[in-house]
């Protein structure tokens, strides 16, 4: 599926696929399972691939015309590297390279099986692609060990849901851009994400000169997230700064500030 997004760190989602497994304990309240029953499709029967690619063209043609470049989170109906979807992939890497106007996000909780999964041309990273882990609770931070030796454009670390306080400090110096953001969940299903363990990522990733994006967080007990970005009258809504946004009048703006 490709369509806009609410998602306030990116412009679209494209999905070359539908369909996942849970692999960890942030996967709980995952919604894939249940759009894909309520669209008729089997939650459990692994990836399905889709058949509107081409939006990507349209975008990028768009991005071209007018000299900007706008963002695609990529499979968020599903993992990137979901091994039921290896036979798909290479065809996928062929639309994100040729939509150089576009910067692809693809975030995984499978980063165990990225390099077996990249193209045979990614060289220390395709510009445009920015590969990210998701990295909620202190179990999940050996994700980012495993990022951390794969070349990329961006690396970044997606803390959502943050279900815990989290130590990034020593991860901070090999990632560009930093998450973090309650559960979108069913109301009260988890424990509401404390504001202080916000509060200390973002002075980790001040303190390294990181870009932080705070997406989400619960006002008391209310149903709806407020995505303002807002932490002590200061927004930390940031980008980081990549080769790409430096020689475009991007709509990314800014950098660790
Ligand atoms: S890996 Fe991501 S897409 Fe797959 S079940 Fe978990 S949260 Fe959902």
């Amino acid at each position: 599926m490709g369509e806009s997004t609410g998602i306030g760190w990116t412009d679209h989602t494209l999905n070359f696929w539908w369909g996942c497994h849970k692999v960890s304990r942030e996967c709980k309240y995952c919604y894939i399972s249940s759009m894909m029953k309520r669209a008729g499709l089997d939650p459990f029967g692994g990836p399905i691939r889709t058949k509107n690619w081409h939006q990507a063209y349209r975008w990028n043609r768009q991005n071209e015309r007018v000299g900007r470049r706008t963002r695609v989170f990529t499979c968020s109906m599903s993992d990137f590297f979901h091994p039921g979807a290896d036979e798909w992939r290479a065809d996928a890497w062929n639309v994100v390279a040729n939509c150089q106007h576009l910067d692809w996000l693809i975030l995984t909780k499978r980063p165990d099986r990225i390099s077996q999964c990249l193209p045979a041309d990614w060289s220390t990273g395709y510009p445009n692609v920015w590969l990210g882990v998701t990295a909620g609770k202190k179990t999940s931070l050996k994700r980012i060990d495993s990022l951390v030796n794969i070349p990329a454009a961006v690396k970044f670390v997606s803390a959502e849901p943050l279900l815990e306080s989290l130590d990034l400090r020593p991860y901070l110096s090999s990632i560009d851009w930093v998450i973090t953001g309650c559960e979108q969940a069913r109301k009260g299903a988890r424990k509401v994400m404390d504001i202080e363990w916000v509060r200390e990522i973002d002075s980790q990733c001040r303190a390294a000169g990181v870009a932080h994006f705070f997406k989400q967080y619960y006002v008391e007990d209310s149903g709806t997230p407020c995505t303002d970005g807002m932490l002590d009258g200061v927004c930390r809504q940031e980008w980081p700064v990549t080769s790409c946004n430096l020689s475009s009048n991007s709509a990314s703006q800014g950098g660790p500030g």
